[in-house]
């Protein structure tokens, strides 16, 4: 129900817990976090319940050091609240994490198509199939490999994804479903409202539908499921936080 991305020079794991702190007011039932690590390591934790469970193990258990990440607080459409089917979700290597508001309507028959091609899925959401997918079109790197997987999803998504093999970046999509840059220096962040970057900055920029963000600390490059580069609207975020 409440998404963040970042990256930066701070701590994405702090960014990421901020923003979702922010978000809370949308109602969730489980929470989570992805980080590409300095070393190239993804570390994903994720706890059913409220964001104080994902606190604590991250009390217990810090996150090395790592300034790309992304955030998620889920609202249950396709599988119990349990920890196994917060989000993120990873590919088969875990090499790839991502995070999904929304529905994937056709998930049943991209999983069959996943499975029948060797793919194990671990949850019962509608969401991982979309984790197996960027894994299938990882060769074209992380941002190509989201349009194509777009391509075969129907439904409404906000969806971001981080990779260990591009440790500077977090890709994003969007249809139907909410999905805001926020502009910093030398740092950008994404949300599904601009709460979730309020406290870093108030510079915006949004989607349109049906949208591919790639977004790096020197900028944003948006464009449609296709690739044609793709024009969006700056704004500036006036109201208080
Ligand atoms: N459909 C996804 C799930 O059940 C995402 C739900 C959401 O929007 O948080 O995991």
């Amino acid at each position: 129900c409440g998404i963040v991305g970042y990256v930066g020079r701070r701590q994405a794991v702090e960014v990421a817990i901020e923003g979702l702190g922010r978000l809370e007011y949308r109602g969730y039932d489980s929470s989570g976090i992805a980080l590409v690590g300095a070393d190239g390591a993804l570390t994903v934790e994720k706890r059913a319940g409220k964001l104080v469970n994902l606190r604590s193990v991250l009390a217990a258990r810090p996150a090395p050091p790592s300034t790309v990440g992304i955030g998620h607080t889920r609202w249950a459409t396709h599988g119990a609240p349990t920890d196994r089917n917060a989000h993120p979700h990873t590919d088969c290597e875990a090499r790839i994490a991502v995070i999904h508001n929304g529905i994937i309507e056709n998930f049943a028959t991209l999983r069959t198509e996943l499975e029948n091609d060797g793919h194990k899925l671990a949850s019962e959401t509608d969401t991982e199939v979309v984790a197996h997918l960027l894994e299938r079109f990882a060769g074209d790197g992380l941002a190509e490999a989201m349009r194509r997987a777009c391509r075969r999803l129907e439904g409404a998504f906000t969806l971001l994804a981080v990779s260990v093999d591009e440790p500077d970046v977090v890709v994003g999509a969007r249809r139907n479903s909410p999905l805001v840059v926020g502009r910093g220096e030398g740092e950008n962040f994404l949300g599904s409202d601009v709460a979730a970057f309020i406290a870093y900055t108030r510079e915006a920029v949004e989607l349109g539908q049906d949208q591919v963000v790639e977004l790096r600390r020197s900028g944003v490059t948006v464009t449609d499921f296709h690739g044609a580069s793709a024009l969006t609207r700056d704004y500036h975020v006036d109201w208080d936080a």
